[in-house]
């Protein structure tokens, strides 16, 4: 499962963190996912739940904050939001672009005691 190597490499660095400040335990952690990266949100979470299990995560809120895939026309450099993986400059009408945003994923917050 995609998402399970996610969630896997999350906790990599989630873990380092809690033995970092010493936390107790995790009551929110908040990810950035890019629409690019394909990762659905219900599948994410069901991850991150076994994944926790046993751990000062369990139990803690995921947040997943999704990230438009954004692209920049190579044409005229209008940025655009793309739409169902329509990659047409809305400006120019040209199909060469570039992605500026929407590969992301990374831990953007977390909350602990
Ligand atoms: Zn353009």
């Amino acid at each position: 499962l995609h998402e399970y190597a996610l969630v896997s490499s999350i906790f990599g660095i989630l873990n380092e963190k809690i033995k970092e400040y010493n936390v107790n335990k995790v009551k929110q952690v908040k990810l950035m996912v890019g629409d690019m990266t394909g990762v659905e949100d219900m599948t994410m979470k069901s991850c991150f739940e076994i994944v926790a299990k046993d751990t000062p995560v369990e139990g803690a809120d995921l947040i997943i904050q999704r990230i438009p895939v954004k692209a920049q026309c190579t044409n005229c450099n209008h940025e655009f939001i793309v739409h169902g993986w329509d990659y047409k400059c809305p400006q120019c009408n040209k199909t060469g672009v570039r992605i500026i945003a929407g590969k992301e994923l990374y831990i953007e917050s977390i909350e602990a005691e």
